[in-house]
């Protein structure tokens, strides 16, 4: 296809209001598209490469500008294409507003070369982005002058938003993926999916028109191709645990996305969250991989940033180790990373994205194997009905320095690229109580001397009212400094347990509180965790019973 025709096309889409009539032009496109389909479903979106491949162009407006300015003749600057764009706005009404064609048809440029196709225009564009090294500004800007130099004003103003990635013709990835639906007459779902697994919409454009469904249900992950990582919504234990019945827990580590492709050949390449690749940052990752996979696998997981000690640091210290091009070496010198990983969507030549999570974990503990030195870099999949064994799981991920638990459906599917309710992470309480602590437990084994799992109560008007009990969010530290605080209250003591004079006041957060049998007040806190203890806080103004009553819509 000529680029002219391309952009009288993009054009009427971008005129086109309606949605459905949007989708219909594009189909249109795709249908008239022949030998240039793939190029043109990446165009229309203001693509040259295809979403997993993390190539850009590397053009600045600057340059953009001055190739513009370039082709507008000799009494153009860049300064008034800038000039120009500040009155305008945009960079393809700029663009449309210069005659470039003065050297069209220029003998310079071969025979039939007057007419810019689609398919010259892409692969200029793919050398442009290949240029590298020392004089590579210029070549680029000789490349994208030679362009302008021969467009018409319409096709200036698209080739200029292409290059710039500010296409706006209202044609979104829905759009193409809907376009692709009706050219072709294929269903939904296998281009949906299809997409998933290729992240590549120009191919999947193809394989729609040559090959229909069967054709798109043949494509399958490819090692060394990112694929769009499954994302998380904010969830609650109560929640999850009434909706699946059984969760699958993990520690929720607070790092930076990774996915790790292993290919057969022993080839390790990494790529973040963006499905940008990230190999040469972070050494460790490699070495990770070449220890420890034998076959062809993608797994998909978090580096953690860690201290001398192997203890968690922000994850700032990540971001900045995935950024780093130079002095790699210095960068993990000073700080290293580790990676996690949770997921397992290919091993060993067979695709995992639709088995369930915990047969996907089975694979992943297979390729890194189970050993006790081996279980450094598998995060760990408990499955549990058992809010408190979720509690105490989450208490150890934070005393282990991390952010908290996921919880994930065990029997679900892997989705790339969605944030769906399938994996969920676990909420920061929203909620938060003053709450007077009445008793105590002394611990066992190693925590024997201490005081934990604290009972709390709130104001009634007889005295004092149980609510619940806390052990979740105490540290080791915390333990030897609250016990400290609450022996000289100790009242009486039967067995482990210990009966205190209300002298102490906890700040407690929870998810929610339900009405229950178990505590005097009526009520129990689900999902209690420790916070801090108030002692700006009197025991008078810690919560009341009417407090909870009003929290929970009961009158009183
Ligand atoms: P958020 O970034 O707050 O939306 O939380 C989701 C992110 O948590 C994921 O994209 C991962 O980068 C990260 N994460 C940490 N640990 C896990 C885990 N065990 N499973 C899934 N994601 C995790």
């Amino acid at each position: 296809m000529e680029f002219s025709e391309f952009a009288a096309r993009a054009r009427e889409i971008e005129d086109e209001s309606a949605d459905l009539e949007t989708v219909s032009l594009v189909a249109d496109l795709l249908r008239d598209a022949n030998d240039d389909l793939a190029v043109l479903a990446r165009f229309v979106q203001g693509r040259v490469f295809p979403a997993y491949d993390s190539t850009t162009l590397d053009i600045g407006p600057s340059l953009c500008y001055g190739a513009l300015a370039r082709a507008a003749g000799p009494n153009v600057g860049p300064e008034d294409v800038e000039e120009r764009l500040a009155d305008v706005g945009e960079i393809g009404a700029v663009a449309a507003s210069y005659d470039l064609g003065g050297q069209r048809g220029l003998a310079a440029f071969g025979e039939g070369s007057a007419d810019l196709t689609v398919r010259e225009v892409d692969s200029e564009l793919r050398a442009l982005a290949a240029a590298a090294g020392s004089g590579s500004e210029d070549r680029k800007l000789d490349l994208l002058f030679g362009l302008f130099n021969r467009c018409s004003p319409e096709e200036a103003r698209y080739l200029a938003r292409l290059v710039l990635s500010e296409m706006r013709i209202g044609v979104g990835e829905g759009t193409v993926r809907d376009a692709i639906v009706e050219a072709f007459d294929v269903p939904e779902e296998p281009v949906e999916r299809a997409l998933q697994v290729s992240n590549d919409y120009g191919r999947v454009a193809e394989v729609a028109r040559d090959g229909g469904a069967d054709g798109l249900a043949g494509l399958t992950l490819e090692v060394g191709r990112p694929v769009q990582a499954m994302l998380a919504q904010s969830g609650a234990v109560a929640d999850v645990l009434e909706e699946w019945g059984e969760v699958g827990v993990e520690w929720k580590y607070d790092g930076a996305r990774i996915q790790l492709h292993h290919d057969p050949t022993g080839e390790v390449r990494a790529f973040s969250r963006n499905m940008e690749e990230i190999t040469d940052a972070l050494p460790e990752v490699v070495e990770f991989a070449d220890e420890r996979l034998d076959a062809p696998a993608i797994l998909d997981g978090e580096v953690v940033a860690v201290d001398g000690n192997g203890a968690p640091l922000p994850f700032q210290e990540v971001l900045r180790r995935f950024r780093r091009k130079h002095d790699v070496a210095a960068a993990r010198e000073a700080v290293a990373v580790r990676p996690v990983f949770f997921d397992c969507l290919h091993a060993d030549g067979e695709d995992l994205l639709d088995d369930p999570l915990v047969e996907r974990h089975d694979r992943l503990i297979e390729q890194l194997g189970d050993g006790d030195e081996a279980a450094e870099g598998l995060s760990r999949l408990w499955i549990t009905d058992d809010p408190d064994e979720i509690a105490a799981i989450e208490a150890d991920a934070l005393e282990a320095g991390h952010e908290g638990v996921m919880l994930k459906k065990p029997d679900s599917a892997y989705s790339p690229g969605r944030r769906g309710r399938n994996w969920r992470k676990r909420k920061p309480d929203v909620e938060t109580l003053d709450l007077v602590v009445t008793g105590a437990e002394w611990g066992e084994g190693r925590r024997a001397q201490f005081l934990g799992t604290f009972e709390l109560s709130v104001r009634s008007e007889g005295g004092f009212e149980t609510i619940g009990k806390v052990a979740t969010g105490v540290s080791d530290e915390d333990l030897a400094d609250l016990t400290d605080l609450l022996e000289p209250h100790v009242l009486a003591e039967r067995g482990q347990a210990v009966e205190l004079r209300p002298a102490v006041v906890f700040e407690v957060g929870y998810e929610e509180i339900q009405r229950s049998p178990t505590y005097g007040s009526g009520y129990a806190l689900r999902f209690p965790r420790f916070l801090a203890v108030r002692s700006d806080k009197p025991i008078e103004e810690a919560a009341s019973l009417a407090d909870v009553r009003r929290l929970v819509g009961d009158r009183s």
